[in-house]
């Protein structure tokens, strides 16, 4: 099925028809952590909304390959030039290696992910692991005149920039005069020319310990230098898209387009996809407000902002009924509602499987057909999941309807919405038909009834029911329940 696939590019400001650089591949870059601490929710939208596009152009036919990135090194306070290195200063509060400190949220960002159902990335490259290709970079953006070293710093040489491609802005809509009024002044700014101007390179005080010996200094690469050497490493440039949070425009990308340009004479990418902001009670959620919930507080319902734990599908849910580029508010209210929607989802899908077809049923395979085009459409414009969702509630509206028997499905439609339910609900949107997972009142509830069983096996034995009470006991152990008999009485677990 040939399919045209529009999706909103934020440097153009306009959905456009999305053609790939080679013919059936496609390479796509996002930003990845900063690995200082537990995800939230901001984490979360990114990683799921790319993880949409990754699925969805994988359906399409596409071989994708998609390069997210962990940042470990140079990415400084308050997203500046100046500042400590939010992992060193993680490390030098904990009395850890940085390292230590970067593979520790590293797992525990790829825990939440797996949880989330997040797919893993094909190529997942460390800053750590590219200082070279990052030297080579700032190397090639000094030799084309667009850098200098000022005290064993090197700088990006903003102006010089503008002036000869007024390319500088482009992506986020800043002026640069505007720049000028509302840059900050902070230490060490003299070292700069002008205070627009960004760290490609940054010597490393005495104190400073992750550190690497380049032609400037020992030192650390600026934050914005990973992204553009290893997007070009793995995916060649230019290469197709590049996403991220809308909070990275500026002056992440915009810079990372000044290196690319600088150093090639051309853009990294051909469309840049920006996913917006998760608030919390209006104001942005991030680690620099404290306002935010990680995500295994989400899962454990541990933080006195959450009435109750959510599962990591309540939450994927959430994020897609929300179009990727809306703001998304967060609050008790809506998860709940998410929770609900996702249940009655999964129950219209498992519905399927107990449907009895009808020869000449009322519904028939064009109900299907209307069905899958328009969410195909949805997808297709921009990736509106919200669409896709409302679509497949209707399919869960007449699924009721049938089970009413107030309309009945013939066996070809039947065979045709599983197929579709699942493609865009599984396949496409990443959801998982399992609940349960974590949510403490329906464990609960499940503990009670495996109890309630194993009264009845007692009873059946006090009663020499032999037959009765050995059936429990199989049916049991074929779940994978573990049952003891021991001199207090009965245990059983799971062993799943
Ligand atoms: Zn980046």
């Amino acid at each position: 099925m040939e399919q045209q696939l529009l999706i909103y590019n934020t440097l153009s400001r306009q959905k456009e028809l999305f053609r790939p650089i080679t013919e059936g591949r496609v390479g796509m870059y996002v930003c990845g952590p900063t690995v200082y601490g537990d995800g939230h929710l901001g984490h979360a939208r990114p990683a799921i909304t790319f993880d949409v596009v990754f699925r969805y152009l994988s359906h399409l036919g596409y071989k994708v390959r998609y390069v997210r990135n962990i940042t470990d090194v140079g990415h400084l306070e308050h997203d500046a030039d100046e500042g400590e290195d939010k992992i060193a200063k993680k490390a030098r509060l904990e009395q850890l290696e940085p390292m230590e400190v970067a593979q520790y949220y590293t797992n525990r960002y790829h825990a939440a992910m797996d949880r989330l159902n997040v797919l893993p990335p094909s190529i997942e490259p460390h800053a750590s692991g590219h200082i070279m290709e990052q030297i080579a970079l700032v190397q090639q953006i000094l030799d084309a005149g667009y850098a200098y070293v000022s005290n064993g710093s090197v700088y990006f040489d903003v102006r010089k920039y503008q002036e000869d491609t007024h390319k500088y802005g482009q992506l986020s809509g800043r002026v640069i005069d505007e720049m000028l009024a509302t840059t900050r002044e902070l230490d060490g700014q003299e070292e700069k020319r002008f205070s627009g101007d960004f760290a490609l390179w940054k010597k490393a005080a005495p104190e400073h310990i992750m550190r690497w010996p380049s032609p400037w200094s020992d030192g650390f690469p600026g934050w914005h230098a990973e992204c553009t050497a290893m997007g070009a490493k793995y995916l060649g440039s230019p290469f197709d898209i590049h996403g991220g949070g809308m909070d990275l425009v500026f002056p992440h990308h915009e810079s990372e387009i000044a290196q690319c340009v600088a150093s090639t004479g051309h853009a990294p990418c051909r469309y840049w996809m920006h996913n917006n902001m998760i608030t919390i009670n209006g104001q942005k959620m991030g680690k620099s407000l404290n306002n935010f919930i990680t995500l295994p507080q989400f899962f454990s319902g541990d933080h006195p902002a959450l009435e109750q734990a959510y599962t990591a599908m309540t939450i994927r849910f959430f994020i897609l009924q929300a179009h990727y580029r809306s703001t998304v508010d967060f609050s008790n209210d809506a998860l709940k509602a998410s929770e609900k929607g996702l249940e009655r989802l999964l129950d219209g899908y498992r519905a399927l499987d107990a449907l009895e077809t009808k020869k000449g049923g009322t519904i028939k395979k064009d109900y299907v057909d209307d069905l899958q085009k328009k969410c195909y459409e949805a997808m297709n414009d921009d990736l509106n999941t919200p669409i896709v969702i409302s679509n497949l509630f209707d399919a869960c509206r007449v699924i009721n309807l049938i089970q009413d028997k107030k309309e009945s499905i013939t066996a070809d439609a039947l065979e045709a919405l599983k197929t579709v339910f699942s493609t865009f609900a599984f396949d496409i949107l990443g959801l998982k038909a399992s609940s349960g997972e974590n949510n403490p009142a329906r464990e609960e509830a499940f503990g009670k009834v495996v109890d309630m069983l194993l009264e009845q096996r007692a009873k059946a034995k006090a009663n020499k029911d032999w037959a009765t009470s050995d059936l429990i006991r199989d049916n049991l152990a074929q779940l994978g329940f573990v049952v003891k008999d021991t001199k207090d009485g009965v245990t059983w677990k799971l062993n799943k």
